[in-house]
């Protein structure tokens, strides 16, 4: 089992690369192990081996709520009504402050679990909560704070039953796997912003983040964890359950950087969108030039895209170093500048006395491309023609993308004229929001696009007022 859930995770690598973790269960008790570091960092075979069960749970993290520390590594553990509840999280609460309230009328100051260890994230607050259903006082503070009366009407049987409960209160995103000693369950939240799916494994069943984490630990895709659904799934086999109506609001982001390029999402294949992405760019952006090339890697199939459509050859123009990790990934400003240089070096041969289109997925802060314009004048290139295949980043993901702040996005304030002269590039085109949508071939209202276009699908009010630190604070 814990073998499994490394390749998985190895599979997941690029979702995060600051800590890692498995717990698994034996049937009768849970074992967590997690460290910071990657996943090949975190596990050897001492310590997989020694992780031993049928039931497994993994989870790679960076920060969005909570510092970079051991303590805030998941999965999460946390003694429940109804047994031990470890649990793996993808996505972002935005009522954390809300049910972090809850957590402190009814605990006080003795916080159990994670949140005592010092754990100071949304996950943990989730699990706390978990931890705190079946109480009397957790009822009462929960009524008391005009909580949703879903499921409210009697008390919860078992684990499922408490984590409707839960589910019933908590706003954002959250695509969870978590485990008790005897099965394993598999939710998103109603809108569904982060990716979750079903696959079976022999007589076993995996849920993952993304198809491509079935395909290499050797599971069949079966389908998606539904927006507002709860899987159960135990020996008996999955188990199903509507607890809220879907409003679906898929991450548009996860097309356009995010998912592995092998990975589909709500039917769409990542690697097609993103051609078609490149496409419609060099529809909407012509220019005339000798080379495309990308950023590598979430900008080829753009690029590759950009070339078919435009005629212009596709090459190589850069090398990449593919053991520095994504660079807005990393948590500090120095980790970053010093990533990107590490990261890229140009190919002199391909880029002198050439005029070049560059095609990147998207422009957050700039430092990336404004180092990479740079690097490629510096390597002799004749003119830097810069496009990016998703719109302008004008405001901040609440859902589990850690962006920047909104002051750090260089598109907020700026004009696309002001962009380009700051990357220090001859010409700039971001796609449009309409080629974009296209391109991923699902509905606009059944995608966010908070961050290009400011319209969230749900009240971010909690979550925009409640910066890291302050969360911090309130936790401890
Ligand atoms: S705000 Fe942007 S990154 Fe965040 S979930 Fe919405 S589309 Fe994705």
């Amino acid at each position: 089992m814990a073998q499994l859930a490394y390749y998985g995770l190895y599979a997941l690598q690029h979702r995060g690369q600051q800590a890692a973790g498995i717990a698994v269960s034996n049937g009768q008790s849970i074992y967590v192990y997690k460290d910071l570091g990657l996943v090949s960092q975190v596990f050897k075979d001492d310590n997989l081996t020694s992780l031993q069960g049928n039931i497994g749970l993994g989870h790679v993290r960076y920060a969005t709520t909570g510092r970079a520390s051991w303590e805030n590594a998941q999965p999460t553990l946390g003694p429940t009504a109804y047994g031990t509840v470890a649990m793996a999280h993808n996505g972002n609460l935005t009522n954390t402050t809300e049910m972090m309230h809850l957590v402190r009328r009814v605990s006080g100051t003795d916080l159990r679990g994670e949140l005592g260890r010092g754990s100071s994230t949304d996950t943990s607050v989730m699990t706390a909560l978990l931890g705190l259903e079946g109480s009397q006082a957790f009822d009462t503070a929960v009524r008391a704070a005009g909580a949703p009366a879903q499921g409210w009407d009697h008390p919860a049987e078992d684990l499922e039953a408490a984590a409707l409960r839960v589910f019933s209160m908590l706003e954002g995103a959250f695509s969870v796997a978590f485990m008790d000693e005897k099965r394993l369950y598999a939710a998103r939240d109603r809108h569904g912003f982060r990716p979750l799916v079903l696959g079976q494994l022999g007589d076993g069943w995996v849920v993952a983040s993304e198809t491509a984490a079935l395909d290499i630990v050797g599971a069949t895709f079966v389908r998606e964890v539904k927006p507002g659904e709860l899987l159960v799934i135990d020996e008996h086999g999955v188990r199903s359950t509507i607890w809220a109506t879907p409003k679906p609001a898929g991450c548009i982001f996860e097309y356009v950087y995010l998912a592995r390029p092998d990975t589909s999402i709500a039917g769409t294949s990542v690697n097609s969108a993103r051609l078609e992405m490149g496409r419609t760019l060099a529809r909407e952006y012509p220019v005339e030039a000798d080379l495309v090339m990308a950023t590598p890697d979430s900008g080829t199939p753009a690029a590759i895209g950009y070339a078919q459509e435009s005629g212009i050859p596709y090459g190589q123009g850069l090398v990449k170093n593919a053991y520095v990790g994504r660079t807005f990934i990393q948590p500090t400003q120095l980790s970053r500048k010093r990533g990107i240089r590490l990261k890229l070096n140009p190919l002199r041969e391909q880029i002198e006395g050439r005029r070049l289109v560059v095609v990147d997925d998207s422009i957050v802060r700039g430092n990336t491309q404004r180092a990479l314009v740079k690097m490629l004048r510096e390597a002799g290139a004749a003119e830097v023609h810069v496009r990016i295949s998703s719109p302008p980043v004008r405001w901040p993901c609440f859902f589990g993308i850690d962006f920047a702040t909104r002051a750090e996005l260089i598109a907020n304030g700026m004009t696309i004229e002001e962009i380009r002269e700051s990357l220090g590039a001859d010409s700039l085109g971001y796609i449009s929001m309409d080629g974009m949508i296209a391109a991923t071939g699902i509905p606009a209202s059944d995608l966010c696009m908070a961050c290009f276009s400011g319209h969230y699908p749900v009240d971010v009010t909690s979550a925009a007022r409640m910066s890291g630190s302050d969360l911090v604070e309130l936790m401890q």
